[in-house]
């Protein structure tokens, strides 16, 4: 197969530095143009990218003179990490000049003719893409993963949707990297909770509805979510408590067995991404951990431990995943295997 050429938006994030990271060593796409910021534009990257993962720059990418984010200037497909206060304006202009845009910026994710896409969940979402080029007249797509905490939540409640979910509480222990780079002062978290992350119990209680649902997600699906989101000191992974209610009790065994059994078209497809099996159950009682399980599948398997019955709601767990992986890069790089195995990104 002929590798695709690709390019990324708001590649000296954290977000960024990961698709450049993984785009690198990825059998299909080609990364062969990074743009950022005025700040950075026209700079090598590792002068500007404050390169924060533990491999080092890939070669090749460490001198690449940064672009701006001019529609038109990069290769057709491009993935977004840009930050949410321009992603809006600059994914719209792509998309217009006839960019592939395949974004984890939140502007766009409950646009009702925009796929908020897990491949495992809601590969049949693509199916928007033809309404979206009738009603928006674009000549380019725009495709979102969610936020990273929604993503490890509807991962872990979508084998459950057989049991008809009915009410969901969810609790969050979520990582610095997710508030990019440099995120929240050191004096706020080192020993320390904050219990509130902007905007984020109401993304997890939209899009995680959108996601389940039907019509690609027009119809959303018919539970109610409550979030509560805390920043912890942890560095990579977001961990959460959910407890689930359903039309009725299913069996814990039942609920584990639909965990550790789900799968969908990247597993089926065997897309370079994909983790085998999306979803580990662990039987330790004091799993998952962010430090031991985020690493999980390459970053991409979301960890479920300690399912039990719930007295108030039918059932709990706890849920992880890698925030800037499963929650953001990997995701999206995922997605777009999963549009060029459909022959979408021809
Ligand atoms: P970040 O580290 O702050 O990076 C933001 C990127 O946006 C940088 O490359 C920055 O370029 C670029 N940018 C800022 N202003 C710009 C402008 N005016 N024009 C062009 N580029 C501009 O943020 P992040 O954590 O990587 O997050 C990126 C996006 O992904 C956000 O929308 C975030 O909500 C979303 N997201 C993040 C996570 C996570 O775990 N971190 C997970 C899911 C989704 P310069 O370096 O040149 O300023």
């Amino acid at each position: 197969m002929d590798s695709i050429e690709v390019g990324v938006l708001g590649a000296t994030g954290m977000v960024g530095q990961q698709f450049v990271s993984r785009l690198a060593r990825h059998p299909w796409f080609r990364c062969t143009w990074l743009a950022a910021s005025e700040r950075s534009e026209g700079k090598a990257y590792k002068s500007v990218a404050p390169w924060k993962l533990s491999t080092p720059i890939p070669d090749g990418a460490g001198d690449r003179i940064v672009d701006g984010c001019v529609p038109g200037r990069g290769p057709r497909v491009v993935f977004s990490g840009l930050d949410a206060s321009v992603a809006g304006d600059v994914e719209r202009a792509f998309a217009e000049a006839g960019h592939i845009v395949i974004s984890n910026a939140r502007n766009f994710r409950m646009d009702p003719v925009v796929p908020l896409l897990i491949p495992e969940v809601n590969a049949d979402h693509l199916r928007l893409l033809d309404e979206q080029r009738r009603t928006k007249g674009w000549k380019g797509a725009i495709v979102t993963n969610p936020n990273c905490s929604t993503i490890v939540l509807a991962m872990a409640l979508a084998p459950l949707r057989q049991f008809n979910i009915r009410s969901v509480i969810v609790s969050t222990m979520q990582a610095v990297s997710g508030a990019g780079y440099p995120g929240v002062p050191s004096l706020d978290i080192l020993g320390n909770v904050v219990p509130f992350i902007g905007n984020e119990e109401e993304k997890m209680q939209t899009e995680t509805l959108k996601i389940l649902g039907a019509d690609g997600g027009r119809t959303p699906y018919p539970a109610v979510v409550s979030a509560h989101t805390n920043r912890v000191p942890v560095i990579d992974g977001h961990t959460m408590t959910v407890s689930a209610g359903f039309d009725r009790q299913p069996s814990i065994a039942a609920i584990a067995d639909a965990m550790r059994t789900f799968a969908g078209r990247p597993q089926e497809l065997r897309l370079p991404s994909a983790p085998q099996p999306p979803i580990v159950v662990t039987e330790e009682p004091n799993r998952p951990q962010p430090r031991l399980d985020a690493d999980l599948g390459g970053g991409m398997a979301v960890t479920v431990g300690r399912l039990r019955e719930c007295p108030v709601l039918h059932a709990k767990f706890v849920a992880l995943g890698h925030n800037t992986i499963r929650g953001a890069a990997g995701a999206a790089i995922l997605n777009a295997e999963l549009m060029h195995a459909e022959g979408m990104l021809l």
